[in-house]
């Protein structure tokens, strides 16, 4: 019998696990399908690159299509509904789709729409034509108040905002401008990132480099005419320039199927990563509601261990490891440096010290992305 395996989303998570089956699989036991919708497969970390000028956009991406290995089907569509009753999937295009083993990765969306203001007034760097219009911006900024963060959490990456205010500094002393421009950081949580240790390095190194820094900042509105933002706390901040992290949400397919709350992201078990009663329905990267980091490298883990899993009961074996939410994420912290955070459920990061090493790993990881981790090979 032929198993029948049906990914959905063609992003990092979907990607990954489906060439890293296809390495543990037969093609005479395991049929594998991946349907998606993606226009192009966007190396989103190099976002905090491309509005600095400091990449090439064309770099950071590759059709889809060529990312999948040999006997992987490839279906350009959107999933509109998921049926895990009647083990079904239907498409925009009119189709539908059976499976044995179903894996959710369609990951997240930004919804900036969902704070007033955010469009005409805020720019991002969390999708490849945000980047670039900021790219523009950028270039045109003389000086003034820089007010940087995100809007809520969660959102994507959480280095991210503080990876890009390092690299916004070094830009702007590069331009030979820091001294005409105040950065502004402003975080939700009453120190500057999530996790406390990391946070301290963080904030220490704002301190060196004279980055502003504003802790329990909840964004609730922006005014345009003012030129502020105001928070849930009531605190209001200026700015010139805003580069705010959009709002983000799971995706609505996920709402109207009945797979998770408004918020959109599936709760699933944390060591098996199954949904519900269904031990055939997996979620893996940022469409879980799981509160390890929605990363690139957290998905990588994930469908490792799934793939794992899934090739083990198509042999016949009883898969008993757990999956322990171990992630490896190397952050950028300025002046051609960075850190690499390991951590798990059950390990919290230690950020011990900066170097060069880290930031050529940071450097090149589209190219390790796309030529090994893509392909599940590593
Ligand atoms: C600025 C920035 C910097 C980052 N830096 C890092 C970093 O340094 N390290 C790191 O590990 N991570 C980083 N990330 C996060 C990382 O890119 C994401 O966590 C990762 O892409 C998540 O993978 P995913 O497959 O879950 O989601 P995605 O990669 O977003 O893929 C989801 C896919 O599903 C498809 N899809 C959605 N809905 C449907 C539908 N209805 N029908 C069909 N297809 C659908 C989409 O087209 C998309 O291709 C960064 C992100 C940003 C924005």
């Amino acid at each position: 019998m032929v198993v029948n395996i049906l990914i959905l989303g063609d992003g990092a998570a979907g990607t990954i696990m489906a060439n890293k089956l296809r390495f543990l699989t037969n093609r005479e036991d395991a049929e594998i399908t991946v349907i998606g919708n993606s226009k192009y497969h966007y190396f989103k970390p190099d976002g905090i690159h491309i509005p600095l000028g400091m990449k090439d956009y064309r770099e950071s991406v590759k059709s889809p299509q060529f990312l999948f290995n040999y006997g992987i089907n490839y279906l350009r569509d959107t999933v509109a509904g998921i049926d895990v009753e009647n083990r079904n999937v239907s498409t925009l295009s009119g189709k539908s789709y059976t499976y044995d083993y179903l894996i959710i990765a369609t990951g997240d969306r930004l919804v900036p729409e969902e704070i007033p203001g955010f469009e005409s007034e805020a720019s991002h760097f969390y999708s490849l034509e945000a980047s670039l219009d900021l790219k523009r911006k950028l270039s045109e900024f003389k000086g003034g108040k820089i007010l940087i963060g995100p809007s809520s959490i969660p959102y994507q990456c959480p280095p991210a905002p503080y990876e890009f205010t390092f690299q916004l500094d070094r830009y702007l002393r590069r331009r030979g401008i820091r001294d005409k421009a105040e950065i502004h950081y402003a975080f939700p949580l009453n120190r500057v990132f999530t996790m406390e240790n990391v946070s301290n390095y963080v904030q220490k190194l704002f301190d060196e480099k004279g980055i502003i820094y504003h802790t329990l900042f909840n964004l609730e509105s922006i005014n345009g005419e003012k030129k502020s933002v105001t928070s849930l706390e009531g605190e209001d901040l200026g700015y010139d320039l805003l580069i705010l992290v959009p709002p983000h949400k799971g995706q609505k397919v996920i709402t109207e199927s009945g797979l998770a709350d408004d918020q959109g992201y599936i709760m699933v078990d944390r060591h098996h990563l199954n949904y519900g009663s269904y031990d055939n329905v997996f979620v893996i990267g940022d469409a879980t509601d799981l509160p390890i980091s929605k990363a690139g490298a957290t998905a990588h883990f994930q469908a490792e261990y799934l793939a794992g899993r899934i090739a083990s009961e198509i042999s016949g074996f009883v898969a008993e490891e757990l999956y322990d939410g171990s992630v490896a994420c190397t952050t950028v912290t300025g002046d051609e440096k960075a850190f690499t955070l390991y951590f798990s459920y059950t390990r919290p990061p230690r950020a011990m010290f900066q170097s060069k090493l880290d930031y050529i790993l940071k450097w090149t990881s589209a190219d390790t992305y796309f030529s090994g981790m893509l392909r599940g090979v590593m």
